[in-house]
């Protein structure tokens, strides 16, 4: 069949692919445990359900203006007051389906084909997909000394005639870092001395621990709004567990806006009125239930650390935010597709192979789960893997005995 080859060369998103195996799988009555996505467990927002319900109890569920409806943008420049001190206007604002699509908006407004947008490695799986469906070309920029992101020094090594942007997750995924403040304060420089557009992906940016934050481009930038290449992302899925409500959002100059505006207007207008109705409530309610939800995901993150000091082989640094870990299991396995699918086999652990992510002989963990399934999966994994646990565990009600070590 005559398809695009540039449509046929995008994968399929690892993640959601991992997902449906575990689906297949519990659906056969399998004890499957699913660190492999990165979604909190928490029920929505009673804020978020009263204010949805009354929208579709209203029966009044009709097309919105593209860019959002004007009171979740309202919302959205209060929360941007609040966390980002930053006053901006509607214009600047624009509200998509889910922050997949604000990141995706905002590099099919900035590209021209083949410009070069810089990606740190580790990275988010999805972004040089992205890039390359607007024909760009992503440059990725590996950590020389084998840390989880690279130097300034080598960021700028990666820079030609041709780079457009720079995609900075703060904290990311999948390592769970958050970059210094004085990375983030020489990224901003750097974007403007040479004219290159930041897209600050902060989907994760209150979802960090021990007191640390994540600091914003906006405190080190010297431009006002309307001249400013910062392209700043946000969203609910994460924040307040709401993934499947599909709303994010993209903060930027009016020029940018407009032109992300339009292209979302030809794409799939804007978002469901009724999630986004939803997340206005969630965003004006009580947001205590943000600090419970990452207080429940750090609590799960000391114990994932825990539970992985048990390993000898296996090295990792502790996660500051997001709630995922990026171990590295290049002692027992160094090729990560291979193991992600032996301990699925084995096991029955979702996991998903670091080199999704840029990054061989590691591991994606989330932590997003019960601490059920973080202690049960992670001692399971153990199971499969290390030589020096016990040879017997119990996998459901069914016990295994470990045959191939
Ligand atoms: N950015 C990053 C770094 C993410 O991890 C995710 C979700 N996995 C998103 C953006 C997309 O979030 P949303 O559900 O709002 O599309």
């Amino acid at each position: 069949m005559s398809l695009s080859q540039l449509a046929r060369s995008i994968a399929e998103s690892p993640t959601l692919k991992l997902n449906e195996e575990a689906r297949i799988l519990r659906e056969k009555g399998e004890a499957v445990i699913h660190l492999g996505i990165g979604e909190p467990k928490n029920k929505t927002p009673i804020n978020a359900i009263l204010s949805g319900a009354a929208k579709l109890n209203s029966g009044d569920v009709k097309y919105t203006p593209a860019d959002g409806i004007p009171s979740l943008k309202k919302a959205i420049i209060r929360y941007t007051e609040e966390n980002y001190d930053k006053l901006v206007a509607p214009q600047n604002v624009i509200v998509s389906s889910g922050a997949k699509q604000s990141v995706y908006n905002a590099l099919y407004t900035i590209l021209n084909p083949q410009d070069e947008v810089i990606i740190p490695v580790p990275y988010w799986v999805s972004y040089p997909e992205m890039v390359r469906m607007c024909y760009g070309v992503p440059v990725f920029v590996t950590p020389e000394d084998g840390g989880l992101y690279p130097r300034m020094s080598e960021i700028e090594a990666a820079v030609s005639q041709y780079t457009k942007a720079i995609i900075i997750n703060s904290p990311a995924n999948p390592s769970g870092m958050i970059y210094p403040p004085d990375f983030i304060a020489e990224i901003v420089e750097f974007c403007e001395r040479k004219n290159i557009y930041a897209i600050m992906d902060d989907i994760y940016h209150k979802l960090v621990f021990d007191g640390k934050v994540a600091v914003p481009a906006y405190r080190y930038t010297t431009k006002d709004i309307e001249s400013s290449k910062l392209i700043v992302i946000n969203g609910v899925s994460k924040l307040y567990g709401m993934t499947g409500f599909r709303i994010g959002w993209a903060v930027a100059s009016r020029e940018i806006v407009e032109v992300m505006n339009n292209v979302q207007s030809s794409i799939t207008s804007g978002p469901s009125v009724v999630t986004q109705a939803a997340a206005e409530g969630a965003l004006t309610g009580i947001q205590g239930l943000v600090e419970s939800l990452r207080l429940s995901i750090q609590n799960n993150r000391d114990i994932i650390v825990n539970e992985l000091s048990a390993f000898d082989g296996v090295k990792f640094s502790k996660p500051d935010g997001t709630f995922y870990i990026f171990p590295d299991f290049s002692a027992y396995e160094k090729d990560s597709l291979k193991l992600s699918q032996f301990l699925l086999k084995k096991a029955l652990v979702v996991t998903v192979p670091g080199k999704e992510f840029g990054m061989e002989g590691r591991l994606r963990l989330s932590f997003s789960g019960t601490v059920k399934d973080v202690t049960e999966g992670i001692a399971r994994i153990r199971w499969a893997i290390d030589p020096k646990s016990p040879a017997e565990i119990y996998i459901g009600d069914r016990r295994r005995v470990r045959d191939w070590l």
